[in-house]
């Protein structure tokens, strides 16, 4: 189990930027300083709850961030056990949109999002092979990498378009089938 990324980093971002408006009110003050007056007390008494209210805004901003970390992490894990699940009822969700249970056969796997991909010419793809397909790219990712694989096709001039497997960060890029 890991942490998630930049817990610290984001607390150090807070305090950073809480210095920084702190900075900034106490440069205010030295252009200002009239209203340090017989009031200074209930004017700093401001200043704490102006900085509470940052420190409050930039907190629910660093949970945000952590959520959508552990959204992502879930809907990671979401996929690969429905992929295993698949394996027993030899349904295999379509990597594409998520949704819909991929029709195979052997001629050709599609699926209602619009996949389509003619299996005739090369393997003869039996779920259980797509299975092992898309398991082993996935892996092989997961390997070196913990963002989420995506899924595409690609056209192919010479045959039926390839189901690709891509990753932006880390420029991983391999052919499915
Ligand atoms: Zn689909
Ligand atoms: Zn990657």
């Amino acid at each position: 189990c890991r942490d998630p990324p930049g817990g610290t980093g984001a607390s150090a971002i807070v305090q950073e930027v809480m210095e920084e408006e702190w900075t900034a009110l106490q440069s205010e003050d030295r252009r200002l300083p009239s209203l340090w007056g017989p009031h200074g007390m209930a004017e700093e008494y401001d200043e704490l709850a102006v900085l509470e209210e940052i420190q409050q805004e930039l907190m629910s901003h660093e949970m945000s961030i952590i959520e959508e970390f552990e959204r992502n992490l879930q809907f990671e894990q979401q996929y690969i056990s429905s992929v295993v699940e698949g394996m027993d009822e030899m349904h295999i969700i379509c990597p594409i949109c998520h949704m819909n249970n991929l029709s195979i056969n052997s001629h050709f796997l599609s699926c209602t999002c619009g996949l389509y991909i003619n299996t005739k010419v090369r393997l003869n793809i039996s779920p259980d092979v797509l299975q092992r397909l898309l398991e082993a790219r996935v892996s092989e990712h997961m390997e070196d990498c913990l963002h989420n694989p995506v899924f595409s096709v690609a056209p192919n001039a010479d045959s039926s378009p390839n189901l690709m497997i891509s990753c932006q960060v880390c420029d991983y890029l391999s052919i499915v089938l």
